[in-house]
This record gives C-alpha cells, sequence and structure tokens, in this order.
C-alpha cells in the first residue's frame, strides 16, 4: 500500500504516514518519491535506511495518541503486539501493509471522533440560533400594536397556549436578542 493522505469526510483531518528517525525527529510524508525532514535551515533529504519507525500525524491541532510503530533491521514478520516489523536496509522505508493499515485505522478512529464532536458544536449553533429567533419572533408578536395571545402563538409553534406562556412569558416585548 503505497502511503497516501487520508481525508476526513468534513476535509479537517488530513492523516500521513511518516518515518521516524532514531531521535525520535518525524520526517514529511512517506511518498513513492525521497523521504525528506523539514529542518530550520530547511528540507533535508534522508536515507531510507535512516528511518527507524513509522508512525502517522493529522493536519489538525488536536492531540491524540498515534501508535508508533519500530523497524526491525533484522527483518521478520510484522508483530502488532509489540508494534515491529520487519524491513532490512536497502529497501525503500515505505511500510508494510499491515503498518499502513493499523496506522490507518488510528487516524480514521481518530477523525471520526473528532468529526462527531464538530457536528455536535454545529449542531448546537444551529440550536441556538433558531431558539434565538423563535424567542425574537414571539417578542414581536406580542408586540403592543399586534398583541397576538398565547393561544395565537401556541397554535403557531406547535404547542399549547400554557406551554407558549411560560417558555416566552417573561420574553420582554421588543427584546431583540
Ligand atoms: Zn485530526
Amino acid at each position: 500500500m503505497a502511503p497516501r493522505t487520508w481525508l476526513s469526510i468534513d476535509g479537517l483531518h488530513a492523516g500521513d504516514v511518516v518515518g521516524i528517525l532514531e531521535d525520535g525527529t518525524a520526517t514529511l510524508p512517506l511518498t513513492e518519491q525521497a523521504v525528506m525532514v523539514q529542518l530550520p535551515s530547511g528540507l533535508q533529504l534522508v536515507d531510507d535506511d535512516e528511518v527507524t519507525g513509522w508512525t502517522v500525524v493529522c493536519s489538525c491541532t488536536s492531540s491524540w495518541d498515534a501508535p508508533r510503530w519500530a523497524r526491525n533491521f533484522d527483518g521478520g514478520q510484522a508483530d502488532p503486539e509489540r508494534r515491529v516489523d520487519g524491513l532490512r536496509a536497502g529497501h525503500p522505508c515505505n511500510p508494510s501493509v499491515t503498518v499502513a493499515e493499523a496506522l490507518w485505522k488510528a487516524w480514521k478512529a481518530h477523525s471520526d471522533r473528532e468529526v462527531a464532536v464538530t457536528e455536535l458544536h454545529a449542531a448546537r449553533r444551529a440550536h441556538e440560533e433558531t431558539a434565538r429567533r423563535l424567542a425574537n419572533a414571539v417578542a414581536a408578536s406580542r408586540a403592543i400594536e399586534l398583541q397576538l395571545s398565547w393561544a395565537e402563538i401556541g397554535s403557531a409553534v406547535g404547542t399549547s397556549k400554557q406551554a407558549a406562556h411560560e417558555r416566552w412569558g417573561r420574553v420582554k416585548t421588543g427584546a431583540g436578542q
């Protein structure tokens, strides 16, 4: 599986597989091309054999525990328990399918949760906006010149006269906000 950017459905999360160097530095997203790291002095090319592991990063700012896999230069099978995968020196450092899928699953779990939270916030904002609009409409309909009854207001908004009065009875006429 060639690493590529994964995108959440709301477009706010972009996940990329990166390499980890011996000192813990993360590389730029791994591609089929050269492995690079971003240093203060600029981009620097890294030899594939300097990559000692893999992890996944997300474009968002939320912190989450991305799994880190270590590279076993002696080769051997992927060990999901210890998060170690074998890849001898002298090979392109792209992760194996096992590692890439594990990283994708972790990133997907992270982004799915964040997407759900983002939607909750958006729904709450929409809900509050609607409540403000309704209160303003009730206040306007209770204005001196109109004086709609609580029964009329209740009927219009699909509730009883009593419920309408209880909910908006203390809303000052003409109170804009
Ligand atoms: Zn994210």
